[in-house]
């Protein structure tokens, strides 16, 4: 890229960056110094690509958001708290008004995440956007391995939601009435679980996050930990927005439905309580989907406890390898 596009590259990332304690050297030298303090940190990286993971003409605020919410889920999934973050940023040209917006929606974000941009790298190319975080974990990790029979299976939030949005991005993007402007907001605006992170730590035994559709990432889950699982599809939490808009597909919706970036956790029944109060005083609520096995295979039954066959999950928007 030409000087005078790095320099306007500089002017909306550098210098809206604030110095911080932990962050001795920051964006704008060869590279980042850190002072992590003691511990152990997780590190997490996501990217995203135009027409893979998010539709051609979404904004650039909501791309922006996008690339750091993604990545922030993963940290709470881990249990850590997300504090630096480094961008890598392919753009095709170099359009001011797209490149201010997409600053705003990923500075924003990155504020109220209590994140750092400690470095950037900018490179002509097809609109793609990666991000890593790195961060302290609240206690030991979270991984998806723990999860042992008997455990309780929560889920944070509602789900099906982003993927309804998503039909609606992929239709002329215009919502028809509230209900649908919140379905869209939901696929474009994913809200990392953040307050949910230490509560993991303290109380759950396996967790992921759901970018990818309950029944393809709780099988991850599930792998990981050599176990099986019985949810029940009735209790899958499904939004007023989702009913009001497609309540009849909406148990598929639910379980198979991308982009939700929830959190899904495995729970100790001791802990299930503590977990669930510490978490409503967070303003999350947490579902109790089902139970984890010792038999392998994971089982979906319907209201009369008749085994439902789960579609695979959704893919992303046009992905062949989400
Ligand atoms: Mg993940």
């Amino acid at each position: 890229m030409s000087q005078r596009e790095f320099d306007l590259i500089h002017d909306f990332f550098a210098k809206r960056v604030s110095p911080a304690e932990d962050l001795p050297v920051g964006i704008g030298d060869d590279g980042a110094v850190l002072s992590p303090g003691a511990g152990r940190l997780a590190w997490v990286i996501d990217t995203i690509n135009e027409g893979v993971h998010f539709p051609p003409d979404a904004s650039g605020a909501a791309v922006g958001h996008r690339a750091l919410a993604v990545n922030l889920s993963d940290m709470v999934a881990m249990g850590a708290a997300p504090r630096w973050m480094l961008l890598s940023l392919s753009l095709p040209s170099v359009d001011e008004d797209w490149l201010s917006d997409f600053s705003d929606g990923l500075l924003a974000l990155a504020e109220k995440a209590g994140v750092s941009l400690a470095g950037g790298d900018t490179t002509r190319g097809p609109l793609s956007v990666a991000v890593t975080l790195l961060g302290p974990l609240h206690g030991e990790a979270v991984t998806r391995g723990g999860a042992r029979p008997g455990d309780r299976l929560l889920v944070s939030g509602t789900l099906g939601d982003a993927r309804a949005g998503l039909d609606i991005a992929l239709g002329d993007g215009q919502p028809a009435d509230a209900v649908e402007s919140e379905l869209l907001h939901r696929y474009l605006y994913p809200q990392a679980r953040l307050a949910l992170s230490p509560l993991l730590a303290r109380h759950a035994r396996a967790a992921i996050d759901l970018s990818d559709g309950l029944v393809g990432d709780l099988s991850h889950l599930l792998a990981a930990s050599g176990v099986g699982a019985e949810i029940h599809s009735h209790r899958l939490p499904r939004s007023r927005a989702l009913m009001a808009h497609a309540a009849e597909e909406s148990e598929s919706l639910a379980l198979s439905g991308g982009d939700d970036y929830e959190i899904l956790c495995a729970v100790d029944p001791a802990s299930v309580q503590a977990m669930v109060e510490a978490a409503a005083e967070q303003g999350v609520t947490l579902s109790d989907i089902g139970q984890v096995s010792a038999e392998p295979g994971l089982k979906v039954l319907d209201a009369n406890g008749r085994p439902v066959s789960p579609e695979s999950g959704f893919s992303h928007f046009g992905a062949e390898d989400a």
